[in-house]
């Protein structure tokens, strides 16, 4: 039976305990697995037969975590990992090597720019940045070295929406996986995949766990990539070295990019989720649907209020009718633009930071996507590694702030701005 969604973030990957009938999925709090026999065992780790060997690889709790994001997201199968910047690591790791690049967006999470213009650098891979509402300009960054191109759907921190139908066709037309991180929107307001995406990456540290309790990541793999259709993705289509000369594609078809990630990224690079993380995510995500139709209804409210206040020069929220991405939206994410976006104050820097001091409800926290209305002042915190051409192509100018509004009364959360922009501007 087709399941809607709001069934199916509290049913898929779940059903009853086979030892002891316990409804909700219990914490297997275990690093090993008893094998029945010497036979099982060879079995397993030859990957003839699906079982349990170690936690590092797999585990139940998390294992119905997996089966549950997949779900939502319309993918075969999906690996979850200790982070999302892990997630995006082991989405790029059985596509890359030395010498390889991934062509990304400007917009993304100060993080991943980071983590994409340095850290990637130390594995010999590189990332080629360009504004992806240039779509020339995405089609003219791709070469004969690039294997994957890499974009969010909702973009941190301005929530622009990326038009994902038109940069999964150029991806396609140059035989390439589009991965797409839909952290800020989650499944319920986008699904990457019904616009062409690849694989799709979440920060679950964000809205999936929902409540600032959890890191964590997950790569969903769409099983729609024909990795054999060039020899631009050797790890999967050939004999792969690190696994004794297993050819995934050939062995596990759709699903080859998620044995490789459990095989060799869990096993070699060891990024993995604990059980705990994972029965707090799945719990965090049987009330998904409810909490982002609050965020999005309050940030409606929220942003429409700002729109219009006399000391706010900008609200860059995509719900808004005066924004350049609200057509857009309607399409890649029927259901809202979700609940994050940024402010430009009057007043530059020095009005930034005495607003972000001010705030009483708001927390200044380095997190989005949480119950509680969240503030950061991005120049001087999470985008400060960043030159000032960074900052601003990534929206996150001097004067600019980040808003991720939460699931608290509309009314207190506009209170609480209107004091603090007040107090501001003294
Ligand atoms: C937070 C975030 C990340 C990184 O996730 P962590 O769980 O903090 O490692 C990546 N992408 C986006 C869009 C994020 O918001």
């Amino acid at each position: 039976m087709a399941y809607g969604f709001d069934t199916l973030q509290i049913h898929a990957g779940a059903r009853p305990d086979p030892a002891t009938g316990a409804r909700q999925v219990p914490i297997y709090q275990t690093t090993a697995y008893v094998f029945r026999d010497a036979e099982h065992a060879a079995a397993l780790f030859n990957l003839q037969e699906v079982g349990y060997i170690y936690s590092r690889l797999t585990n139940p709790t998390v294992a119905a975590l997996q089966e549950r994001v997949a779900t939502l997201e319309g993918g075969v199968g999906a690996v979850c990992c200790s982070s999302g910047h892990a997630a995006q690591i082991m989405a790029l790791f059985p596509l890359m090597g030395p010498g390889l690049n991934v062509v990304v967006s400007t917009r993304l999470y100060g993080g991943s720019i980071t983590q994409f213009s340095q850290t990637i650098k130390r594995f010999g891979w590189s990332a080629t940045f360009v504004d992806f509402d240039d779509l020339d300009a995405v089609a003219a960054a791709i070469d004969d070295n690039t294997r994957a191109v890499f974009c969010e759907s909702i973009a941190n921190p301005g929530g622009y929406v990326t038009d994902l139908d038109a940069v999964a066709k150029i991806a396609d037309a140059a035989g390439l996986p589009l991965i797409v991180d839909n952290t800020s929107a989650t499944p319920y307001l986008c699904r990457p995949i019904e616009h062409g995406a690849t694989l799709v990456v979440h920060s679950m540290t964000k809205y999936l766990t929902g409540n600032g309790t959890v890191t964590g990541g997950v790569v969903v793999d769409s099983g729609n990539f024909d990795w054999s259709a060039s020899d631009k993705f050797p790890s999967l289509s050939e004999p792969e070295p690190a696994y004794h000369g297993l050819k995934f594609h050939e062995t596990f078809g759709p699903l080859a990019f998620t044995f490789h990630s459990i095989a060799i990224g869990l096993r070699d690079l060891g990024m993995t989720l604990n059980p705990q993380a994972a029965h707090y995510t799945l719990m965090g995500i049987e009330t998904l649907s409810l909490r982002m139709e609050r965020h999005v209804l309050n940030a409606e409210k929220v942003a429409g209020w700002l729109e219009s206040h006399p000391t706010i020069e900008a609200v860059t929220y995509a719900g808004l009718a005066s924004s350049p991405y609200h057509d857009r939206v309607a399409r890649i994410c029927p259901k809202g633009a979700g609940g994050l976006f940024t402010i430009a104050l009057k007043g530059g820097y020095d009005a930034c930071t005495r607003f972000v001091d001010s705030l009483e409800l708001f927390s200044h926290v380095a997190n989005l996507g949480d119950t509680r209305s969240l503030v950061i002042h991005s120049a001087s915190t999470t985008h400060r590694q960043l030159s000032p051409e960074q900052q601003t192509a990534a929206g996150a100018a001097p004067n600019v702030v980040r808003i991720s509004i939460g699931i608290e009364d509309a009314a207190d959360i506009i209170a609480d701005l209107d004091q603090a922009l007040t107090k501001a501007h003294g």
